[in-house]
């Protein structure tokens, strides 16, 4: 992989099934690194959209704490997004993809087909690899629902009260269904990384709504660098 060598410059890092580039950048100079991921499910504009503003409204323009960098994914799944669909250009859901120890090639939904074996796509390759090239101490992975609401996967120190008193959205461990291949289980059962699956509003968040998403990540941004370890 590319290495992201400067600051805030966004790199081609990977390929998508229809060859469409995966592009990441990384802010800041700290050696606890923070993912913030999003258009895993390529339909979920929202995500992708907060991802974006926290880039241009915030992380190109604050000077992060020496503590921490980000490193910033905002469409992991180019070719859903392009066509406007949640599965990737084979037709699997990517957060069901990776390579948990307890993936399983059976279809528990059809609509989150797991794929022939776990980290078949490329797009879920990349995220693995980018997961043992900078291993992070925290993972926020974007998405939307329906419902909006922090899911917590591992002990996530925190962060979700934070996030909790800036939004009031709802805190749930667990959200009534086994994920296998989530990102999720991956890097917090799996791997020990504490992950929020932050489900924003589907088809309903304004502007103002997304503002106040944003700057409760930069809250917990804040937080995390002065946390003690
Ligand atoms: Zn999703």
């Amino acid at each position: 992989m590319i290495e992201l060598k400067v600051e805030g410059k966004f790199y081609d890092l990977a390929k998508s099934v229809n060859g469409v580039p995966i592009k990441g950048a990384k802010f800041g100079k700290g050696k606890r690194v923070i993912f913030l991921v999003a258009g895993a499910h390529g339909d979920e504009v929202e995500g992708i959209n907060l991802v974006n503003m926290l880039v241009a409204n915030y992380l190109t323009k604050q000077i992060l704490s020496p503590e921490i960098s980000v490193v910033v994914i905002p469409i992991i799944n180019p070719d859903g997004n392009i066509a406007n669909k949640r599965w990737n250009a084979n037709g699997i859901d990517l957060n069901r993809n990776m390579p948990t120890a307890d993936w399983t090639a059976e279809i528990l939904n059809p609509r989150y087909p797991p794929g022939p074996a776990a980290a078949s796509e490329p797009e879920s390759k990349f995220m693995v690899e980018l997961i043992e090239i900078y291993k992070p101490f925290f993972i926020f992975s974007m998405h939307s629902y329906k419902l909006d609401m922090i899911n917590t996967n591992g002990d996530c120190l925190g962060v979700e009260h934070i996030l909790h008193k800036k939004t009031g959205l709802k805190i749930e461990a667990d959200i009534g269904y086994p994920v296998p291949g989530s990102l999720g289980t991956y890097a917090a059962i799996d791997k020990g990384i504490p992950t929020i699956t932050y489900e924003l509003l589907r088809d309903g968040s304004d502007q103002k709504y997304l503002e106040k998403n944003r700057d409760a990540i930069i809250e917990s941004l804040h937080y995390l660098a002065t946390l003690e370890r």
